[in-house]
């Protein structure tokens, strides 16, 4: 079982450095905050179209007008489109793209209207193009995409200025360029740092949710975790009718090696045989430490037949194995779902079985 530690270079420009942790994470996060995300992209996008008001009474030409209000009136429209296609996006960590693409027709359409305006107020534009940079930073996105994002458009916008602006005076110049830097660079430290302090917590959260679950000695499931899934699996089984079988297990004369070999010996051998099980059981087998030296697998799937021939291998694999010269061996008791069993009469007829196997010699398996 991976074990996660959280360290402070896991991050690289705000996001994890392990690809999949990244998507797993940025999925996660989207998917909590879709229910904000939509309204939020349709808010921004019906504000966008709302500037046609200012631009009614900034702008006498109607032939330029009308051009104006068809690219706002596109982009709203556009807009509307990313707020269903919302709906359908089944890989969330896609979204960043989309949202990258939508920033990009916005500065496109932003930096075209501008440069439509008979005698645009450079100052205002400024305002305006502050405002962009804080949208783009509050929309969900890659870091690093916010931070190129904000720097091509307010580059784009002095490059205009400079050329084709003639009455803007050096001042105003200089200070919207500091103002607008001062925007970008304080709008990405912020986010850097909630992007560092969102992905740190999540890791923690990862860490101790892997705790809750993991038997601290073998590293395999704890009991918790296995009546979690046993409850799982006994309603999956009833209704698609398809058996599950349940083994309970436990290491014969256990007490005898802690007494002659000591107890950290006992942990080694607990370790080495939770290991020889791991080894030959499938993917989808649910295999925990039940307490002290017992475990119990859950089989889906699985026939008294087939749990038989599992653990008849795993018997084998274990008595082969020689741990502290053939000392160590295990009895075995299996049960097949019933379709009247609840979890607590299905776990006591296997304890039953156990005990059986314990009565008649050890080393044995009844089912
Ligand atoms: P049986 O064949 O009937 O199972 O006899 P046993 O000696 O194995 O006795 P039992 O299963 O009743 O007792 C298990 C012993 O395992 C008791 C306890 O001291 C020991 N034990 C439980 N947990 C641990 C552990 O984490 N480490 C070690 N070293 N010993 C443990
Ligand atoms: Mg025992």
């Amino acid at each position: 079982m991976d074990t996660i530690k959280p360290k402070e270079s896991d991050i690289f420009l705000g996001e994890f450095k392990n690809k999949l942790l990244e998507n797993e994470y940025f999925s996660n996060e989207i998917r909590e905050a879709m229910v904000y995300i939509k309204p939020m992209v349709l808010v921004l996008g019906l504000l966008y179209l709302l500037f046609i008001i200012p631009d009614y009474f900034l702008i006498s030409n109607p032939n330029t007008f009308i051009i104006i209000l068809l690219n706002r009136i596109l982009f709203f429209f556009l807009v509307v489109l990313l707020y269903f296609r919302l709906n359908y996006l089944n890989r969330l960590e896609l979204l960043a793209y989309w949202v990258t693409a939508y920033k990009l027709i916005l500065a496109v359409t932003f930096l075209f209207i501008f440069y439509q305006y008979e005698n645009p107020t450079f100052l205002i534009q400024s305002f305006g193009v502050m405002a962009i940079i804080t949208a783009i930073y509050m929309v969900p996105n890659r870091w690093i995409f916010k931070v190129v994002l904000s720097f091509l458009i307010s580059g784009a916008f002095f490059f205009l200025s400079f050329a084709y602006l003639d009455n803007v005076r050096v001042n105003e110049f200089s200070a919207s360029l500091v103002y607008i830097l001062l925007v970008i660079a304080l709008n990405s430290i912020s986010s850097y740092r909630f992007n560092y302090y969102k992905r740190m917590k999540y890791l923690y959260s990862k860490e101790l949710l892997q705790q809750s679950i993991t038997d601290p000695l073998s590293g395999i499931f704890n009991r918790q975790k296995f009546n979690m899934e046993l409850s799982h699996w006994i309603d999956i089984s009833k209704k698609n009718k398809s058996p599950l079988s349940l083994v309970l297990f436990d290491i014969d004369n256990f007490k005898l090696v802690n007494d002659q070999y000591g107890h950290l010996m006992g942990d080694k051998i607990i370790v080495k045989f939770s290991d020889i099980v791991i080894q030959n059981i499938r993917k989808n087998d649910i295999f925990a430490r039940w307490g002290g030296d017992e475990f119990v697998i859950l089989l889906p799937n699985t026939t008294t037949k087939d749990a038989v021939e599992l653990m008849t291998r795993i018997q084998k694999a274990i008595n082969e194995r020689n741990l502290i010269s053939g000392l160590i061996s295990c009895s075995m008791g299996i049960e097949t779902l019933k379709p009247e069993d609840s979890i607590d009469s299905f776990l006591q007829r296997a304890d039953e079985k156990l005990y059986e196997a314990k009565a008649n010699g050890k080393n044995i398996i009844v089912a």
